[in-house]
């Protein structure tokens, strides 16, 4: 008899239908005698809506009432699934954030989980039942309501699975498991039995959504064993775990792409020490994170610095960035919110040259320019014009050997 956390993603719960097909799988655990929780995302464009609203109700809406409303989605979608399975004549009791005493800090919106308090479960998994845990949700030490982030549904499976000790953490959601790049944009994409923690944590820092980073992070650290699986098959999807040398043999093992990106460029700084300290020191203390940042050769003194937020932290980057470069003379601030950014990603980069080179490569070849670019050990990373995106992805998939073999149809 083993504990398991299973995680099911807003489409798995998107309609009664579907979450009574979860009830079974979670009912069917149960019968094979294993301990079972449940943690559950808002119904899928459920956690959008709220946000929506959010932003009609106010031009500059309070981060605490934010989090208020969007926590709402899983609140839901755990009362509606606890039902189903209680019809299903299974036990089952809900939990919100606060009541398993998921404590995190005050940074809402992005909070991060500091501890779980995990008694409840375990009191509940005693008296037979199934605990249907709201994912996405927590608790600062004040008593306020906090979110994990976008796709933190994965990270609270994660974090309560290291805190119960748990044999396994099952993240379910729409696709077979991980892939050697989306599959919804490239039909070619490979499901990979296995993923080293370490490329998953580059793909999902570079836009794979299919896991937050977070989760992998609490993965990687408590040796949790992860496994991304569809809801809706049979497959046996993908094991995130320690890398092993057959993982080296390939250089490139996936691909990712984000469109969150936007770049802005401060025209004719002065290249003095200190200048970009008075350009990133600023957006820093407002919490906006810099991705991709490139300086110029100087002439005449001045240079152009170039850099990459989200899009959604666009507006407040322009505001701040557009005073520092009045104060340090500057000759202004332009934003782009049209561009994306595509990576390579592999372990096995690390014993090879020349990939960064095929990849401008193959971009040019498709006529695709490179903005920006950026390195490290196992990735690496272009921005390009978003409207090229998807052409990029499928290109170097081919170029670096990735395409499977055949594409079925009926998939
Ligand atoms: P959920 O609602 O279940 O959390 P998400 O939409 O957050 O699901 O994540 C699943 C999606 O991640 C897939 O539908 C797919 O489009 C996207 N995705 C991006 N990169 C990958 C990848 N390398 N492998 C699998 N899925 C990926
Ligand atoms: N509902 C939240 C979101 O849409 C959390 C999650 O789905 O993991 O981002
Ligand atoms: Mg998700």
């Amino acid at each position: 008899m083993a504990l398991i956390v299973q995680k099911y993603g807003g489409t798995s719960v998107g309609s009664i239908e579907r979450m009574r097909n979860v009830a079974r799988r979670a009912l069917a655990a149960r019968k094979q005698g294993h301990d079972v929780v449940v943690v559950a995302s808002a119904m899928s464009g459920e956690t959008n809506r709220l946000l929506g609203m959010v932003r009609e109700a106010s031009d500059r809406p309070s981060e605490r009432e934010t989090d208020v409303v969007i926590a709402s989605g899983e609140q839901v979608s755990v009362g509606l699934l606890s039902l189903c399975i209680q019809d299903l004549r299974g036990k089952a009791r809900s939990f919100l954030g606060h009541q398993v005493r998921i404590t995190t800090d005050s940074a809402f919106s992005q909070a991060r989980i500091k501890h779980i308090d995990a008694g409840g479960i375990f009191s509940a998994l005693k008296r037979g039942e199934i605990a249907v845990v709201a994912g996405f949700q927590g608790q600062d030490e004040e008593g306020n309501v906090t979110t994990l982030g976008r796709g933190g549904s994965d990270t609270s499976a994660v974090a309560l699975a290291a805190a119960l000790e748990a044999d396994g953490c099952e993240i379910y959601t729409d696709v077979n498991g991980v892939y050697t790049t989306d599959p919804n944009i490239c039909p070619r994409a490979r499901k990979l039995d296995r993923i080293a923690y370490e490329e998953m944590l580059e793909l999902a820092s570079l836009g794979a959504k299919v896991l937050q980073i977070r989760s992998v992070e609490f993965a990687m650290k408590y040796k949790v064993p992860l496994w991304v699986k569809s809801s809706f098959t049979d497959d046996p999807g993908t094991l995130v775990c320690a890398e092993d040398d057959a993982m080296e043999d390939l250089v490139v093992s996936g691909i990712a792409y984000d469109r969150n990106e936007a770049k802005l460029a401060v025209r004719a700084v002065p290249d003095v020490p200190g200048v970009a300290a008075q350009i990133f020191g600023p957006l820093a203390d407002a919490g906006i994170v810099v991705d991709l940042i490139v300086q110029n050769v100087s002439s005449n003194g001045k240079t152009d610095l170039t850099f990459t937020v989200g899009r959604t932290d666009l507006r407040k980057a322009h505001e701040i960035v557009k005073k520092v470069a009045k104060g340090i003379r500057a000759a202004g601030v332009e934003t782009d919110a049209t561009v994306a950014k595509v990576s390579i990603v592999g372990v096995g980069m690390r014993n090879h040259s020349g990939v960064a080179a095929k990849m401008f490569q193959v971009l040019s070849s498709e006529g695709i320019n490179v903005l920006m670019i950026s390195t490290s050990e196992i990735k690496v990373s272009c921005v390009v014009d978003e409207k090229y995106v998807e052409l990029a992805v499928r290109a170097l998939h081919t170029a670096f050997g990735l395409d499977r073999a055949e594409v079925d149809v009926a998939d």
